[in-house]
């Protein structure tokens, strides 16, 4: 399914970014990270639940060794505006000292959510940590964050679709879709 525009619950969509436009940046974006990461054996961190179809796609574009696992953080709670307060829903239940992590994210927005993220993974004294997004809206960030593997750098509407939800719905559309306001 992948209409050119759609409905999610009370709003409007159009097409931002179609599924084969993804597929084509998730391959580049795994070239790079087996190259990066040959012999460091790394840990991808999922961050759920918005990670979950780019974690499932840039995986299979990886061939080197490596673990997954996954966090659940939550700042959104299914609505437009962020509420700034991060909730962690679920821990690491992995031991990461000394291993190299790549936080895989859906979406860089203010950036609090990944710095709250990765403070906590810098705590347990790991050998690296990168971050792998799919989106990163650069004109909200508040934060200094490197951002080794972005997929696309979007403008600061919200979206949904490919993993990312509205009022919960939407995380199953093929594509990425943007508000229409
Ligand atoms: P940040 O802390 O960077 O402002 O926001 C990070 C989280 O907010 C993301 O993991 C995601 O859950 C949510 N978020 C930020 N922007 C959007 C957006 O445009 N659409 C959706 N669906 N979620 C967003």
């Amino acid at each position: 399914m992948n209409p050119k525009t759609t409905t999610v619950a009370d709003k409007s969509f159009k097409m931002m970014i179609s599924a084969e436009t993804i597929a084509d940046r998730i391959r580049v974006l795994g070239g790079e990270i087996n190259r990066d990461f040959a012999d460091k054996k790394p840990v991808l961190i999922g961050i759920l639940n918005g990670c979950f179809l780019f974690m499932a796609d840039l995986v299979k574009q990886i061939d080197v060794d490596c673990e997954i696992a996954f966090m659940k953080v939550s700042s959104y709670h299914g609505g437009m505006e962020s509420s700034r307060t991060i909730t962690e829903d679920y821990d690491l239940k992995m031991a990461v000292s000394g291993r190299h992590l790549i936080i895989v994210e859906d979406i860089v927005d203010t950036g609090n959510t990944m710095r709250f993220i990765v403070d906590k993974l810098q705590a347990k004294k790991p050998a690296s940590v990168s971050i792998a997004t799919l989106l990163f809206k650069p004109a909200a960030m508040e934060q200094k964050l490197d951002l080794q593997y972005v997929a696309f750098e979007i403008e600061n509407k919200f979206v949904v679709g490919y993993g990312l939800d509205y009022k919960g719905l939407g995380r199953n559309l093929n594509a990425v879709y943007q508000v229409v306001l």
